[in-house]
């Protein structure tokens, strides 16, 4: 294998702490609430919280009964329930004045409905709180469950976010127990529950896929009818993390938005940042217009 170079400069960020930010930060320190932002040290943190107004919340706790080989979170047996969370985010939401939130999840395949009825909670008590707040749920396969996604749909989110996380021939190794096609079908399904809700999903890029596979990917989600894709760069978080294949260019990833906008989505957020929930109040944005 050719050995990957240094990190390129284009991942590297630059820190313009702002006083806002460090408003929210502190905030945010009295509760007992997770943010992805926060614990995956995503490199937008301070765009997002403090310009754009949004974050990802992670509800039903920090520790997760799979694991995935590039994901961060701990894994092991997951805590109570905690019904008060929803309140807890939705005030959060409220005192970070939030424009967008991402509300996700571990996998907690140890509860019946994979944590749905959560789900639902918490994105009716933003609602109540903050109307005006557009919120976007990140939600895990519950396994196959039909009912449980029924459930979360019926709660209406603004956008349904179920990410492929890669190709198909690397699925099995990148991913812990989800499957690709089930994924798939997971997206189908909320577009049949709920067909003007827009649909969203992710891939990372940099774990061993081709280039046509990631083209194949994208004439998949549109099969399905899924409004709007992301593609970001993989960064392996430990050595111990899924290897990083590869870093793609700027420019392979405007190629790549243009590739996604021809097959018709009506949004496609590429390039070496781009996190699930990056500028994701924009992309709802597009979405509700088409
Ligand atoms: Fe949080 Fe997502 Fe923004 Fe990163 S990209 S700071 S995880 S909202
Ligand atoms: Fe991480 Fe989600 Fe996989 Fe759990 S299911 S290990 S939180 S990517």
């Amino acid at each position: 294998a050719t050995p990957i170079q240094r990190k390129p400069e284009w991942l590297k960020t630059k820190l313009t702490v702002n006083e806002n930010f460090r408003e929210i930060k502190r905030m945010m320190r009295g509760k007992t609430l997770h943010t992805v932002c926060e614990e995956a040290k995503c490199p937008n943190i301070h765009e997002c919280w403090a310009v754009h107004r949004t974050a990802t919340f992670m509800i039903l706790g920090d520790i997760c009964t799979r694991a995935c080989r590039f994901c961060a979170v701990k894994t092991g047996l997951p805590t109570e329930l905690d019904w008060q969370e929803p309140e807890r985010v939705a005030e959060a939401v409220e005192q970070m004045g939030l424009k967008h939130t991402v509300i996700t999840s571990v996998a907690r395949d140890d509860l019946k409905d994979g944590g749905a009825a959560i789900f639902a909670a918490t994105i009716r008590a933003v609602r109540e709180r903050n109307p005006l707040t557009s919120v976007e749920v990140l939600i895990p396969d519950f396994q196959g469950d039909r009912d449980a996604l029924q459930t979360v749909m019926d709660a209406r989110p603004d956008v349904l976010n179920h990410n492929m996380e890669t190709v198909r021939r690397r699925s099995d190794r990148v991913r812990s127990k989800a499957k690709y096609d089930r994924s798939l079908e997971l997206l189908k399904r909320a577009k049949e529950m709920q067909p003007d809700i827009p649909t969203k999903s992710s891939i990372m890029i940099g774990v061993g896929e081709e280039w046509n596979e990631i083209l194949e990917t994208m004439d998949d989600l549109r099969s399905v009818d899924c409004n709007i894709m992301t593609i970001g760069q993989y960064l392996q978080p430990t050595k111990k993390h899924l290897k990083l294949e590869k870093y793609y260019t700027p420019q392979e990833f405007r190629q790549l938005k243009e590739e996604g906008m021809n097959r018709g989505f009506d949004h496609v957020e590429s390039g070496p940042l781009v996190r699930s929930s990056y500028h994701a109040h924009e992309q709802v944005q597009s979405a509700k217009k088409s």
